[in-house]
């Protein structure tokens, strides 16, 4: 068998579409959606994920409104800025861009976020909002991991579901995530004893561990989906992820790329969640 290609860039282009006519209709009511990027430093990694940000934001005719902070900012001169975002009435979304610089307490900063504009979901109440099943922002990588799956259109109930990797961004909420979905969920980590022996009772697996490549073809059921969050660049300057794709395509049903798979649909998935707080806004008039 060879899998089927889920194809996250196409998912995102199309989900985006439908986000600019949602815009549109939000202008319409005098609502202009915005999204605020803080970051601090010069990491140039972080550069280009602010700049892919505000690009994504402004096509799609959003407001992106990026403040770009000196490394040696104060902890105290962040919270500032950020309690500026809190108050100010045009901005739907306050992102800081991680990691911050060592100097500046990350948690503090996360938890300064106003609940109703944390558009990460990394903040203390919506982290326990999504583990009670209560509505909040959902983190922007599990979130598009099932927006892929629900696009093609992936029954999850009663499906035996691997996650690798237990972060607080990816690999825990995509565990709760699929657990309110129906799934009966496996959480796999760097201390699992006999990992393979768990990938391949999956018929939906998910790997978010950090290491280049490591599931193999021999880890993975036959007919299985299998997601790959994890991105990597190689000494080539080509990108992989955690699967070896070529092998496991050969073993799955539906399998995503790096790039190209669950990438796009992370940022899509934070102008979901702006947009989301932009319509909230525009409800309470
Ligand atoms: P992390 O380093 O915070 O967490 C990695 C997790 O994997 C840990 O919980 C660890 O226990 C587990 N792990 C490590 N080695 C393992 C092993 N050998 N076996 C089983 N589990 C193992 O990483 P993260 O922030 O969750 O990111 C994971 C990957 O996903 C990285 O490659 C990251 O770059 C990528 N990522 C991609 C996106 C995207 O939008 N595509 C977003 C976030 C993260």
């Amino acid at each position: 068998m060879t899998a089927a290609r889920l194809d996250g860039a196409a998912i995102a282009r199309e989900l985006r579409a439908g986000f600019a006519a949602r815009v549109q209709r939000l202008a319409a009511a005098g609502i202009r959606p915005g999204l605020a990027v803080v970051l601090v430093g010069d990491d140039p990694a972080s550069r280009v994920y602010v700049r892919n940000k505000v690009q994504a934001c402004e096509a799609i005719g959003m407001l992106s409104d990026a403040h770009v902070l000196g490394a040696d900012t104060t902890e105290a001169a962040v919270l500032e800025r950020i309690a500026a975002l809190n108050g100010d009435p045009r901005i739907d979304g306050v992102l800081v861009q991680l990691p911050l610089p060592a100097h500046i307490d990350e948690d503090a900063i996360v938890e300064a976020i106003a609940t109703h504009k944390d558009v990460d979901g990394f903040h203390r109440e919506n982290v326990g909002a999504l583990s009670q099943g209560r509505p909040g922002f959902v983190p922007c990588t599990p979130r598009g991991v099932v927006a892929m799956l629900d696009h093609a259109g992936v029954e999850l109930r009663g499906k035996e579901a691997v996650v690798v990797g237990r972060s607080n961004i990816v690999g825990k909420p995509m565990a709760q995530l699929l657990t309110a979905r129906d799934a009966t969920v496996t959480l796999c980590h760097s201390r699992t004893v006999d990992l393979a022996a768990h990938t391949r009772r999956a018929d939906v697996l998910v790997v978010a561990a950090g290491r280049p490549l490591m599931i193999g073809a021999d880890m993975v059921k036959p007919g299985a989906v299998v997601i790959d969050v994890g991105i990597h660049r190689g000494s080539d300057g080509k990108l992989c992820g955690d699967v070896d794709y070529d092998a496991c395509r050969e073993v799955a049903s539906l399998i995503s790329p790096v790039p190209g798979g669950v990438g796009p649909m992370t940022i899509t998935m934070l102008l979901a969640n702006t947009l989301d707080a932009a319509e909230r806004r525009a409800a309470r008039g």
